[in-house]
């Protein structure tokens, strides 16, 4: 059985050797993460020729996907770890350059504009919520806030400001320079961190080729209520689960989960659930039962891939997660039911929008056709992925083999739900694709000869996103 939900690893110092990674690759990866707010340019340039390496071998493709760390707020460099006191008053205030020491005993954030956004009662949250103050006054430069928990705020770790809508670039200086980099790399995908609004999307589709797909990481209550606006630029959407449960109450998370998978898949955008899936085999060989209902229930509200992050970049059992999260999909898939009727299962499905075009019509009728005639898959043949991408929000009970003679195309299919890439790399016709599907089905023991199956297309080939074409086809 093809699994239909797609996998993404982070790859870090647990992950980035060849041997690990290749079973990585075995165990079900689909796609790679290469996380900048950690890595260096020299890992990310081994990892992303590892990725090549490896997928050519298997002959499947491998998706990679630059994660930019956005305009992330810290913790300047501390004299040493600091122990906080609950009840205790401490002064915050704002550096300039992130390298930087302390000054005057104040506590340094590398927020400019931290005294004059700041408020009495705005939170000041470290290490991912873990260490909160609450702000007493603002005195010129420094902002006095209470400890309200104990702990040891160590230097370099995130702040987060829930509420406040800060006036950052929504992308550093850093952000482009890995931006430029990955884009040198030949990335598929780049993810962009703490997205507000649109329009940090803009900017970011500005400075990418028409080869790059764009992932919202959705991890601000701005972005939340954003949604709508950012889909509409968003070639998909990262459930950012890490930073939402700061920036939000954490019990806010689950419902947005739900909201933003539900939007992604009507808007046909990639939905991305992610941070801490199986964030116990960092340390242990199996996942807790929650984790395991985690995973089961991010792919009942309809997410397309699910990530791994901590697991597999640096935990003891990155192979094991991988496994995990292979057979917590499949179980689902195969429950009676989840393929069958995916809408009584998963979020109800609107169908407004883009599934009300041309596209989205064609997209509908080779799924109802497919599901009426018993087909064993559908087939389409795609330049930009933007058909298989519009199958896929239609949720066939069926694979998808989705025949591209775009290099890029081929590895970014590898993230879409229900979609068999399958790279053709001769010159394009419809006759010539078609045979390489039929023979790919064959070689592979997905249909026999004489069975019926949907062929969808945009036509002409080289214009994206014209999805217009439907045609049964005897294999
Ligand atoms: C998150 O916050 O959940 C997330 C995926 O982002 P990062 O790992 O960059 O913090």
């Amino acid at each position: 059985m093809i699994r239909r939900a797609k996998i993404i690893c982070t790859i870090g110092p647990a992950s980035r050797e060849p041997e690990v990674f290749r079973r990585l690759v075995d165990a079900g990866m689909d796609a790679v993460r290469v996380n900048f707010s950690h890595s260096s340019h020299e890992d990310a340039a081994r990892t992303i020729r590892l990725a090549r390496d490896v997928a050519r071998d298997v002959g499947r493709p491998l998706a990679v996907l630059a994660d930019l760390q956005g305009p992330k707020i810290r913790v300047g460099v501390l004299p040493g770890p600091l122990d906080i006191v609950k009840g205790e008053l401490y002064a915050f205030e704002a550096l300039h350059d992130a390298d930087a020491g302390a000054s005057g005993g104040a506590i340094p954030i590398t927020y400019p504009d931290l005294a004059s956004e700041m408020d009495p009662g705005d939170r000041l949250l470290f290490d991912d919520g873990r260490i909160a103050f609450v702000v007493e006054e603002v005195e010129g430069a420094r902002v006095m806030a209470r400890a309200r928990t104990h702990g040891t705020l160590l230097s370099r770790k995130g702040l987060n400001l829930p509420g406040k809508a800060l006036g950052v670039p929504s992308m550093t200086d850093k952000d482009r320079r890995d931006l430029e980099f990955a884009l040198e790399q030949g990335v598929d995908y780049v993810a962009l961190s703490f997205v507000r609004r649109a329009a940090d999307l803009a900017e970011l589709r500005d400075l990418v080729n028409d080869e790059v797909l764009i992932i919202a990481k959705i991890e601000k209550e701005q972005a939340v209520r954003n949604l709508v606006e950012i889909l509409s630029l968003a070639d998909g959407v990262m459930v950012a689960r890490g930073d939402l449960g700061v920036e939000l109450d954490f019990e806010e998370v689950p419902i947005v989960q739900k909201r933003v998978l539900r939007l992604s898949q009507e808007s046909v955008s990639i939905g991305i659930t992610a941070t801490q899936m199986l964030e116990s085999m960092t340390f242990t060989s199996r996942p807790t039962r929650a984790e395991v209902s985690d995973v089961a229930n991010a792919l009942l509200d309809g997410t397309d891939v699910v990530m791994l992050s901590g697991e597999t970049a640096v935990g003891d059992y990155p192979v094991e997660a991988v496994e995990a999260m292979d057979r917590v999909a499949r179980r689902i898939e195969n429950e009676s039911g989840f393929l069958e009727n995916p809408s009584d299962v998963g979020a109800p499905m609107v169908r407004s929008g883009v599934h009300r075009t041309v596209p989205g019509a064609i997209a509908g009728a080779a799924v109802e056709a497919t599901h009426r005639l018993g087909a064993p898959f559908l087939i389409t043949l795609t330049t930009s992925g933007f058909t298989a991408r519009l199958l896929a929000a239609q949720r066939p009970r069926v694979p998808i083999l989705a025949v591209t003679d775009k290099e890029n195309t081929y590895r970014q299919l590898a993230l879409v739900w229900g979609v068999v890439p399958i790279h053709h790399d001769e010159s394009v016709s419809y006759d010539g694709m078609l045979a390489r599907a039929r023979t790919y089905a064959f070689e592979h023991g997905l249909a026999e000869p004489g069975r019926q199956c949907v062929v969808t297309a945009g036509m002409p080939f080289d214009v994206p996103g014209t999805t217009n074409y439907l045609r049964v086809e005897k294999l």
